[in-house]
Formats: C-alpha cells, structure tokens, sequence
C-alpha cells in the first residue's frame, strides 16, 4: 500500500545519513520511536545474533512505528556469510602468553589420536573443515575480535596448535580472523539462506552481505534475490585482504559498500585502516555507489553519555571524506546511551558538513548524457543558493547519481512511486525521499511534488528549484532541466 509520507518531516537538512543497528537496547517500540524520531535513516538487523522469526517481528515494528510518527527508515538485514568460529568450552580458561592451544576440525574423529606432538593448555573445536590445508606454519590466528593473538606452531590435516602472543580470556563461540588467509567458505550459509527468505518475506529494504571477497560473492547473492523476486539493494561488506584486494570488481557488481571496519582493523595492519577506508570511498563516489562507514564510530559511548575526543575526530573524518553514511553497532544494540550516540553522530554532522568545500565530486564518471545533465543541475542549484535539486525516479538512478555528485547545500529531493526504492533512497548521501504517485502528465507530476514540497515545510512560497523531468516535444520524449519556482498556497 503506497502512504504518502515523506521520509523527513521532522529532519532538517543533512547530507550525511546515521544508520543504527538493533538490539536489545534499542528494538522496543517504545525506544524504536524515539530513535527513528531522532534521526535515524537506515537500521540494521545483524544476523549473527538474530533468528528468522525475530526479522518478521521487528519489521513489522519497524513499519508500525513508522507510520505512527510519520518518519520512514530503510531496513537492512546483515547476514553473516562465511564466519569462522571456535565451539563451546565448559568454561572462560584464561591463556598466558606461551601457552598452546589446538584448534581441531569439527568433523575430526574424536577417536583419532592427536597427531601433534605439543602438550595444549586446551583444545577447542572449530566450523571450518578445510583450515588446516588454508593456513601455514608461522601465520597469525586472532580469536575474539583480535583479543587473543596466536601464530601457527604446527598443524595436522585435522589439528593446528596455536602459541599464544597476546594473553586473553576464550569462551564460547568465538570469532577467528585469519589475516592473509585464503578462505574457501561459500558466500551464503545455509543459516543465511533462511534469514534471507524471513527478510525477503518482511520486505528488506537492503541485504548486507558479509566477508565479501570476490565480485562472484555478490553474484551469488544477486542471484539468490532475483530467484526470490526481491527488490533489496547489496551492500558489501570489505572486511578481508581479499575484499581490499578485489574492492573495485566488488563495487561495480554491488549496490554499496560497508567499510566495515570491525573486521578489517584485525585482518589488515591497523594503520592502513584509514588508508583503506579513503581508498573504498574514493572508489565508491567513482563509480557513483553508496558507502558506509561502520563500527567503534563511538565506541566508549556504549558506556559513557559523552563521546572521547578521538571519536568525534574520527567521526568528523568519515563526514569529511563525504561517506553516505555513518554507522553505529554496540553503541546502540547493548550500549546504555543509544539515544545520546543518534545525537552525537548528529551534533558532529551538523557541525563539520557546513565546512566541506562545495566542490562537484570530480572524479565520477558520467557515461549518458542525462547524467551529465544532473551535474549541470547541481551546479546550477549551488548558484542559484538556497534551492535544490528535484527528481523522479523508478530506478533510483538519478537520485544516486546526484548524492554521488555530492552538491554540497543543495537537497535533492527524490520522488517515487515505489515504495521499496523510497526506502533505499534513504541511505544514499544528501538525497531526501518522497512516496509520490506519478500522473500521466508530467506535468501535474511536477505540480504535485511542488505542492508537496511546500506543504511539508521543505520549500518556502518563491523557491527556485531545478526539476530533472521529460517532456514530450513533437511526438518525442526529451530530458530537460527546468527552472521552477514553489507557488504560494492558493
Ligand atoms: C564490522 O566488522 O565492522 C561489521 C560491521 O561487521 P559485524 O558487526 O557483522 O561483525
């Protein structure tokens, strides 16, 4: 059912969008509303601790509150892919440096003797059969978000025995991280494949699919959604060597892109963490895709109503390097301060986006006319000050070809007749959404999205704005920029 409502009706002009991942902190309704009411554009639905029936659940929240508060926001499901994990241990065992301990293959006969000879401090299963043929002698095992740090001492067609570098505590079901290592899992897990139908049937707006290594990866994901005649956008997540490596065949077949930065700080060297995060946004407005820059944006925040300096600096960094989006992950799924985190991201936004310089990204590359029309459309819209830019859009196209421009002061407003693409047009940068049915005439098409604008409060009586339409010249259709000025009411 298509409700006209906008995206925004109580958002003032922001360029950079706030996604915030779900969780017990923040999935209430109560808590929902105020969240999505504060600003709030995407929310993600992290996998690795979700089930198909919690997806149903909270989308249909989601929606509910939506509508109540009249303040719209795309949903993204993040499926896990292929995560590797440490199995259960009785209980935490506390490792000192030197000590050993064994990783051995789930599927290892427990009958077989241990064919390495080291004394191990404690054997711990894991879920990928083919890693001891992945790794080497001497490579570095991180458990644990990279709390626990271990290089490889020996290794059977079953077991590897891991020295302890870096001291730390192992539970249950931890995370491995094997920086360098080729990784042959398939991209979609079977727990994946379930999620996806749970999110498909509660209409996702977007899919993030993580550990992305190759472009065949997203093609896998392509696929699984078309045969499930799902509209929702891919974002990749880059969070290995191989993602860095292959970032740009990745962009090209993706929708957007997550810098996630969790993952990547532990599998690359720490400090070419910010190097890689330019390199994936360059990469990204290039070829004119989303990107998003994600975890310990405000890390201290899950504890502390008040962000550290650094953070705000890092934070300011992303909205300097124009990313789409900024996300946050503990600090709003277990943090104690969700709201104050929204805030913060908003704070620091509003504070550094006035002082980017209003250059015309100059590096993306416009094939078709019509595209090179948008830019003319930005340029025009910054002369014209206190405008804007107006689109109608089925695709999505040119309103992420504009945000991808990045005009920096001018609102682009998008319209749509599709519900699902009115969702996803809230992520790309600068562009503000509207549910709009189209006429046949276009050009009650462009009176209604004036009336629109006025009367929501986006475009006082006397704006100008420039309109990227078609008219219909002599039997053929022509792409035109127009200049026209919100009436007042009559
Ligand atoms: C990350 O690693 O930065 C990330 C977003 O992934 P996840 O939270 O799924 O581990």
């Amino acid at each position: 059912m298509m409700s006209s409502i906008d995206s925004s009706q109580h958002r003032s002009l922001r360029h950079t969008k706030i996604i915030a991942t779900l969780g017990p902190a923040t999935e209430s309704e109560s808590m929902l509303e105020k969240i999505i009411d504060a600003g709030v554009d995407v929310v993600r639905l992290n996998m690795a601790h979700g089930s198909s029936q919690w997806v149903i659940d909270i989308v249909a929240r989601i929606r509910r509150v939506s509508d109540r508060i009249g303040r719209h926001v795309a949903v993204m499901m993040d499926v896990k892919g292929p995560e590797i994990r440490t199995g259960m241990v009785d209980q935490p065992v506390v490792l000192n440096a030197g000590d050993v301990l064994q990783l051995v293959t789930e599927d290892a006969d427990p009958d077989t003797p241990n064919p390495l000879e080291v004394t191990a401090r404690l054997t711990v299963s894991v879920n990928y059969r083919d890693l001891p043929s992945a790794i080497d002698v001497g490579q570095t095992v991180m458990v644990d978000s990279g709390l626990l740090r271990m290089k490889v001492l020996a290794k059977s067609t079953t077991h590897i025995a891991c020295e302890v570098l870096t001291p730390g505590t192992i539970t249950s079901r931890r995370h491995i991280n094997l920086p360098g290592v080729k990784i042959n899992l398939p991209a979609l897990t079977e727990k994946d494949h379930r999620d996806l139908e749970a999110g498909i049937k509660a209409d996702i707006d977007f899919v993030a699919l993580s550990f992305v290594r190759t472009a065949a990866d997203v093609q896998t994901l392509r696929d699984f959604l078309t045969e499930h005649q799902s509209q929702a956008k891919i974002v990749s997540k880059i969070e290995d060597q191989s993602g860095v490596r292959n970032m740009h065949g990745i962009i090209e077949k993706s929708d957007g892109i997550m810098v996630a930065r969790g993952d990547l700080g532990i599998e690359i060297d720490f400090e070419e963490l910010p190097l890689v995060q330019s390199q994936l946004i360059q990469a990204c407005q290039a070829e004119g895709k989303p990107v998003i820059v994600a975890t310990h944006l405000l890390e201290s925040m899950i504890d502390s109503p008040i962000p550290t300096r650094a953070e705000v600096s890092d934070v300011s960094n992303a909205v300097r390097e124009q990313a789409d989006a900024v996300m946050l992950s503990g600090e709003t799924t277990t943090g104690a301060y969700p709201l104050e985190a929204v805030d913060a991201l908003k704070r620091i936004i509003s504070s550094i986006e006035p002082s980017i310089d209003s250059k015309l990204n100059a590096s993306i590359v416009l094939r078709e006319p019509k595209a090179m029309l948008l830019r003319s459309s930005a340029t025009l819209a910054q002369e014209l000050g206190d405008s804007g830019v107006v689109v109608f859009t089925r695709s999505g196209f040119l309103a992420y070809v504009l945000g991808a421009l990045r005009p920096r002061g001018v609102p682009i407003y998008a319209f749509t007749d599709n519900e699902t693409l009115f969702h996803q047009l809230l992520l790309p940068w600068g562009v503000e959404p509207f549910l709009m049915p189209f006429s046949e005439d276009p050009e009650q098409t462009i009176q209604d999205a004036l009336s629109m604008l006025r009367d929501r409060g986006w475009c006082a009586p006397g704006t100008t704005l420039g309109f990227i339409t078609n008219i219909l010249a002599d039997g053929k259709i022509v792409d035109t920029l127009q200049l026209r000025t919100v009436e007042a009411e009559t």
